[in-house]
């Protein structure tokens, strides 16, 4: 479904992304984990193009293309086939919460108004809003705003959904909310690939577990492999650490 080859990411002088290869299949719920710093979001920035690689390749479902050197019409396809949910939800402020997630059909995928108002409204009702239709981001919590995102991401019917840390921003209270939607989702087979520090998530929801450190995968598997058995020091330290 999705392969990434050898994507290379600097900031400056500094390497963030040294050579990361990594596969979801399709249904696959694939969790990377890692300490900060260590290039997660930057990877998924560069899956979609929100960042620019400065070399790798991307296999989308049956689409090749070179993640530094893609065409305009290039990143628009792989946006075709892609949502991201972002750590602060980036909602817009002046539009409610169907507005949100009708914007996207209407505007990147030349859905009629209507049609896009009925598709966002059953996305919605999906995450367990559908009492705030109307609702503006600033009447919503943190948690609602983010199922919002959630749910904009879902509309889209994309092959595959990136999360960059979306319950990060979070208190800790709201967290079990999203991770509940994101759960629902997974169970009805959406192919996803998430940034995260939840582990119980990881545990619980993911087929497969990447550890990245340092810019470069470190190890990869089962999340009992992963948790149960891992082989790297590194891995070790950093479960130690955060378990
Ligand atoms: P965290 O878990 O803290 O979010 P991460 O593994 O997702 O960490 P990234 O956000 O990918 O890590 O960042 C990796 C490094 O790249 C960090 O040192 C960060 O400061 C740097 N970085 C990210 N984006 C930029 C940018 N646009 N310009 C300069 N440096 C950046």
């Amino acid at each position: 479904m999705l392969e990434i080859t050898g994507i290379h990411k600097s900031f400056g002088p500094l390497e963030i992304l040294k050579g990361v290869d990594l596969e979801v299949g399709k249904g696959d719920v694939v969790v990377i984990l890692g300490p900060s710093g260590s290039g997660k979001t930057t990877l998924l920035r560069c899956i979609n193009f929100l960042e620019r690689a400065d070399a790798g390749t991307a296999e989308i479902s049956g689409m090749h293309v070179d993640l530094k050197s893609a065409s305009k019409k290039e990143v628009h396809a792989v946006r075709q086939k892609t949502a991201f949910v972002f750590q602060n939800y980036n909602l817009f402020n002046n539009k409610t919460a169907l507005e949100n997630v009708a914007e996207g059909l209407v505007t990147g995928r030349k859905v009629p108004k209507k049609e896009a108002l009925e598709t966002a409204g059953k996305a919605l009702d999906k995450v367990g809003l559908a009492d705030k239709y109307d609702a503006y981001p600033s009447q919503l919590s943190g948690g609602q705003q983010q199922r919002v995102g959630i749910a904009r991401a879902v509309a889209l019917n994309p092959e595959i959904i990136l999360f960059d840390e979306p319950t990060s921003a979070l208190d800790p209270e709201l967290v079990g909310e999203v991770l509940g939607v994101m759960r629902q989702i997974a169970a009805e087979g959406t192919t996803m690939l998430v940034v995260t520090h939840e582990m119980q998530f990881a545990r619980d929801v993911a087929n497969k577990v990447i550890f990245m450190d340092g810019g470069v995968v470190v190890e990869s598997g089962t999340p009992d492999e992963i948790f149960g058995r891992p082989k790297e020091e590194r891995t070790k330290q950093f479960l130690r650490r955060v378990l």
